[in-house]
């Protein structure tokens, strides 16, 4: 695995902190929990999308675009780091964003993510659920690739090959980490969406031959189409890397027990995480994904799935900005 082959912008801060939660581990009684901080990539308050976008918008620049079309829900932290890194690189951003979330109340069209899409300058329109968002995002690329404009389109979450391979490399920086740390790490466990984060660290794993289990915490899809999804991607990803042997869909580990109701819509164990990892160790999780992923972290504990000794590295992906168009979750002031 040589990732220095493919093209690359730097967009954010790396490595990331790679820490271990001294006050939740002792709060849960083990496992030994550790932390990847990829809420610090430091991009427009940062996330998981900044590694692959390092890899999406050096392809867009090679391809000689100017314009970067994007698409993903109403608080998506996608659109956000997206139009970000258009703006560090020169290029103008437009994005669709879907109203998968419509009973937030007041404030969640226009707080949070959006207010950051605001400032940046995303060009950005409103759709109902239901279209093929990437459809309608590539149709809105070929319509402004018109009068000597290039529009380059980057699927929801960057979760392409292309995309994926930002968290191939991540696989590689964690490694490298906890080997200098003399940290053995038995489980990698995060929040998975679009699937090109766990997709790219299972193939980065495997080009390294670093037999890690990586635990997918769903936010949407029944774990079936998750798994199915993250393989899909994950091969194609090694593939593009160059790893010869074959990724077996049986390396692939996700839950669905942690979505709720829906994607974007609260749990009591999101709320719950995220309140005990603010007081335990002064962190924000995010209420769509990283709450919930803990949420799962949390709830396999329970249940007994880790060893007392092991030790377990949570990847926090990003998203606290979203926290804002969900303050009545959180507002003492709120509640009262
Ligand atoms: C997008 C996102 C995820 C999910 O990552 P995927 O690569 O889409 O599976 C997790 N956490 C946060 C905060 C995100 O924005």
């Amino acid at each position: 695995m040589h990732l220095a082959r493919f093209n690359r912008v730097p967009l954010g801060h790396f490595p990331t902190p790679l820490e271990k939660l001294e006050n939740l581990t002792k709060a849960l009684g083990g496992p030994n929990i550790y932390i990847k901080r990829d809420d610090c990539t430091g991009l427009a308050t940062g996330g998981n999308k900044t590694r692959k976008l390092e890899f999406l918008v050096a392809d867009a620049i090679a391809q000689g675009a100017d314009i970067l079309v994007t698409q993903g829900a109403t608080q998506s932290n996608h659109v956000r780091q997206t139009v970000a890194a258009a703006r560090k690189v020169g290029m103008e951003c437009h994005a669709l964003l879907e109203r998968r979330v419509t009973n937030m109340g007041d404030g969640y069209e226009q707080a949070g993510n959006v207010l950051l899409d605001d400032m940046l300058g995303c060009e950005y329109s409103f759709f109902d659920e239901g279209p093929d968002m990437n459809e309608e995002g590539k149709k809105l690329a070929d319509r402004l690739s018109v009068n000597g404009k290039k529009a380059y389109f980057i699927p929801g979450g960057g979760s392409n090959s292309i995309g994926a391979l930002g968290y191939a490399n991540a696989a590689q920086e964690l490694v490298y980490q906890a080997d200098n740390q003399g940290l053995k790490i038995n489980k990698i466990i995060h929040a998975t969406g679009s699937a090109g984060t766990q997709a790219g660290l299972l193939a980065g794993l495997h080009g390294l031959n670093a037999p890690i289990d990586v635990i997918g915490i769903s936010v949407r899809a029944t774990k079936d189409k998750q798994i199915t999804n993250v393989h899909n991607l994950a091969v194609k990803t090694a593939e593009l890397i160059g790893i010869k042997e074959e990724l077996k869909k049986e390396m692939v580990v996700a839950y669905d027990d942690y979505v709720g109701s829906g994607y974007g819509q609260p749990t009591d164990e999101m709320v719950d995480a995220i309140s005990l990892l603010a007081k335990e160790e002064a962190i924000f999780l995010d209420p769509v994904y990283s709450g919930k992923g803990m949420a799962g972290l949390i709830g396999l504990i329970k249940q007994g799935h880790f060893d007392k000794d092991e030790n377990v590295v949570f990847i926090h992906t990003g998203g606290s900005a979203a926290l804002f168009a969900y303050s009545h979750l959180f507002s003492k002031q709120m509640a009262a």
